[in-house]
């Protein structure tokens, strides 16, 4: 299904492919220890980013591999692109204005990335039958 999702001044807008049942991180790095981050990571093909463009501004630190996004009006963070998944999007969960069937949120421990990044490197690839569709489509 199709969620829509903004940051708080909704400069910036986003809509994400995924399923009506959700799984997600709560991980417990430094930064997302602050910002209350609920992870969402979905192949970028299933992000659209609708507007805010320019009003978003990126944070990098330590490794400097992941782009930590956030609106420069209000100082939301509403998706990223994560070191695990580079080729990927990490949507914020808090910042989906529809709602999903479930959600379960599994803990993750970001204080020990180099051990567990690995348990989420499948999120950001898409499913077998969606890259067929895709070839499909091109030809
Ligand atoms: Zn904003």
């Amino acid at each position: 299904m199709i969620y829509q999702g903004q940051c708080h001044c909704g400069a910036v807008r986003f809509e994400v492919q995924a399923p009506e049942h959700l799984e997600v991180e709560d991980c417990n790095c430094s930064i997302c220890r602050m910002t209350g981050f609920v992870h969402l990571i979905v192949p970028r093909a299933h992000f659209r980013l609708l507007q805010g463009e320019d009003a978003i501004t990126t944070y990098r630190f330590n490794t400097g591999v992941a782009q930590h996004k956030f609106c420069k009006i209000c100082g939301i963070k509403a998706y990223y692109v994560p070191r695990s998944n580079p080729d990927g999007i990490d949507v914020n969960v808090r910042c989906l204005s529809t709602q999903p069937k479930s959600i379960e949120v599994v803990p993750f421990d970001g204080q020990n990335w180099e051990a567990h990044a690995h348990t989420l490197a499948h999120k950001s690839r898409l499913a077998d039958s969606e890259e067929t569709t895709q070839g499909k489509q091109k030809r």
